[in-house]
C-alpha cells in the first residue's frame, strides 16, 4: 500500500504556507516553524517516520497533495470543496475568521463590509467570505502580512483572516489596527485538519497519532507553547 511504502521510505513530506502565525511562520533559521510544524513532526514521531515540511503557496497545497507532497498542514479549514480533492484527518483546532480594520474604522457589522475593498490571502476561506459580500472587492495576496500592510497604508478597508493570526497582526501593528470577531459579521466556526490524499491509509494512521498525542499531553503542551491557551 501507499502508506506501507511511505513507512519503508521513512520520510513524509508535508506542505505548509509559513504565513499564518502562530500556526506557521518562517523561523529564525529560515525553516518553517509554528504549532502546525511541531504538531506534524510529533505525528511523524508517533508513526516512526521522518517528516519534512515544505513552504509553498497556500493556494497550491491542495492540488499538490498526492503528487508533490504527501499531505498539508496549514491551518487549513475543512470545506466541502476541498473534500472533493483530499481527505481530511480529524479536526485538531477550532477557528473562525476575524476582521482586521484600521484603528479608527467604523466597520463593525456585516452591512458595513458591503462595497468595500477587502484584503485576503489567495485561496483561503477569508477570500471565499470576501467574495460573497455584496458589492465588495476581494483583493488577494499571497502573504497575509501584505494584506495587513496594505490595510495600514489605506489601500484596503478591511482584512478577513483567521482568528489567531489576526491577534498576532493586531499586536504587530498595535495602535494602527483593531480586530473584530467574525461572529459579529455572521461568520461561522471553522475547523482545521490535516489534508491527505484521497483514500490514503495515512488518514487512519494520522488520526491515531493525533489521538495518542492528545492522550499523552503532547498536544496540549504544543498548544501552550505556540498558541498560549
Ligand atoms: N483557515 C484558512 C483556510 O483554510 C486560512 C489558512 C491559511 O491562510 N493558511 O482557508
Amino acid at each position: 500500500t501507499e502508506a506501507a511504502d511511505k513507512t519503508e521510505g521513512g520520510v513524509l513530506v508535508f506542505g505548509t504556507n509559513a504565513e499564518l502565525p502562530p500556526f506557521e511562520y518562517v523561523g529564525d533559521d529560515g525553516e518553517p516553524d509554528g504549532f502546525d510544524v511541531a504538531l506534524i513532526k510529533a505525528v511523524g514521531e508517533k508513526l516512526g517516520m521522518e517528516v519534512q515540511v515544505e513552504n509553498m503557496e497556500f493556494d497550491s497545497l491542495v492540488s499538490s497533495i498526492g503528487n508533490r507532497i504527501d499531505g498539508a498542514i496549514a491551518g487549513m479549514t475543512v470545506t466541502d470543496d476541498r473534500k472533493e480533492q483530499v481527505d481530511f484527518s480529524d479536526a485538531y483546532y477550532e477557528a473562525v475568521q476575524f476582521v482586521i480594520v484600521p484603528a479608527d474604522s467604523e466597520i463593525a457589522a456585516a452591512d458595513d463590509l458591503k462595497n468595500k475593498t477587502i484584503g485576503c490571502q489567495l485561496g483561503t476561506t477569508g477570500m471565499f467570505l470576501a467574495e460573497d459580500i455584496e458589492g465588495a472587492t476581494a483583493q488577494t495576496y499571497n502573504r497575509a502580512v501584505d494584506a495587513v500592510n496594505d490595510l495600514v497604508n489605506g489601500r484596503v478597508d478591511a482584512v478577513i483572516i483567521d482568528k489567531n493570526p489576526a491577534e498576532v497582526f493586531n499586536t504587530k501593528f498595535e495602535g494602527k489596527v483593531k480586530i473584530i470577531d467574525g461572529a459579529d459579521f455572521g461568520f461561522e466556526a471553522e475547523e482545521y485538519a490535516i489534508a491527505l490524499p484521497k483514500g490514503s491509509e495515512l488518514v487512519e494512521q494520522v488520526n491515531q497519532a493525533l489521538a495518542d498525542l492528545k492522550a499523552d499531553g503532547t498536544f496540549d503542551a504544543l498548544v501552550a507553547e505556540y498558541i498560549g491557551e
